[in-house]
């Protein structure tokens, strides 16, 4: 993963697994996603994810998280806590904001997902005024 264009890119440390593969579903029942929690509907698209670490495991990621880790993440695993992993850059050790504003991952996002990003750049400005 040597320079890719990804906001964030996982530490060298990061778990990776044997296999995976991806890819967008309609959901035939409800599932809840991996990484807010939301139920996602029947009807609805969202991205199923499957890998073998030790041994195999399944991620059901909404919509709207999966636009948020097309727009930022490198695509490779579920990280469950992509909103944290975002609030820890940006927020907390202060990399520049207008990484997370660049226009081209901003028209990404979903409408409920460029809120959540809204809501991190708030945090991060009302921050820096203190
Ligand atoms: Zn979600
Ligand atoms: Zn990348």
């Amino acid at each position: 993963m040597d320079n890719c264009a990804c906001v964030i890119v996982p530490e060298d440390s990061f778990d990776y697994p044997e296999i995976y593969r991806r890819h967008d579903r309609i959901a035939r029942k409800s599932h809840r996603c991996c990484e807010c929690g939301r139920q996602i509907a029947p009807g609805e698209r969202y991205n199923y994810a499957w890998g073998v670490w030790e041994k195999s495991r399944e991620y059901h990621r909404c919509a709207d998280c999966q636009s948020i880790a097309d727009a930022y993440f490198c695509d490779t695993v579920p990280f469950m806590g992509l909103d944290e992993e975002l609030m820890n850059t940006f927020v907390y050790s202060g990399e520049d904001i207008n990484l997370l504003l660049k226009e081209s991952s901003i028209q990404k996002l979903t409408k409920a997902a460029r809120e959540r990003i809204f809501d991190i750049v708030e945090k991060q400005w009302e921050r820096s005024e203190e």
